[in-house]
């Protein structure tokens, strides 16, 4: 299986396709994953992002089209994955359909998480991770039993600087006016399935899995 994973920041888009991951045994590409290590490490990419990173505005598609198609290519064409975070908006999925055929593979499905808003807003404004493991944790829904503690490795928890109240409001809009046209896009292809993602982890996983028809009874 190779899938595109898409959803409205929020919407558990990182758990999921880590509990996929790890589940359907598909590798977990993330850009935001792999754009946070860069500016940690201090790298010329980190450097690049950090601006639109911290302040929740979309990294340029160039820099984007250089990570994905090297990271595709570095895993061949035998391997399967799940895409987290690109394509982010039209000009991507079309940049990821054309290389596609070049290296030998297509997308199977992609998959749209849906949480009403006010959920999203709630998960965000709570979330908060580990400053060394990156262990996620939320304020209310899955706290760590000592507050502002990691459980894992005891160091401090922090939140992210693009989940602070006004960064929220414009990863939203921006993903309203540039991440939901890609909808049309899948649809048209036949790709898309739509999953009502509120709920438990453990839930929305199966949902996923039996709308791809890998659930408990399918082949994982
Ligand atoms: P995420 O962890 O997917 O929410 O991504 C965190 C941040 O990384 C986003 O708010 C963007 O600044 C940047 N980013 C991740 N993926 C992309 C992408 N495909 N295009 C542009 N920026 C991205």
């Amino acid at each position: 299986m190779r899938l595109v994973l898409m959803g409205p920041p929020g919407s558990g888009k990182g758990t999921q396709a880590k509990m996929l991951a790890e589940r359907a045994g598909l590798t977990h590409l993330s850009t935001g994953d792999i754009l946070r290590e860069a500016i940690s490490s201090g790298s010329e990419l980190g450097s690049k992002a950090q601006d639109a990173v911290e302040g929740g505005k979309l990294v340029s598609d160039d820099v984007l089209y250089d990570i994905v198609e090297a990271r595709l290519r570095e895993l061949g064409s035998d391997k399967c994955f799940i895409l987290d975070g690109f394509p982010r908006n039209l000009r991507q999925a079309e940049f990821l359909e054309a290389i596609l055929p070049s290296l030998g593979i297509g997308i199977d499905a992609t998959v749209l998480l849906d949480v009403p808003r006010e959920s999203l807003l709630r998960r965000l404004s709570g979330r908060r991770v580990c400053s060394r493991c990156g262990k996620e944790y939320h304020l209310e829904f899955s706290p760590p039993k000592v507050e502002g503690v990691c459980d894992v490795c005891g160091q401090e928890l922090y939140q992210r600087e693009d989940d602070k109240p006004d960064k929220i409001e414009k990863r939203l809009r921006m993903y309203d006016e540039a991440t939901l046209p890609m909808v049309k896009f899948y649809r048209d292809r036949g790709l898309l399935v739509e999953i009502e993602a509120e709920g438990g982890m453990e839930d929305v996983l199966e949902r996923i899995l039996d709308s791809l028809g890998q659930g408990k009874q399918g082949r994982v």
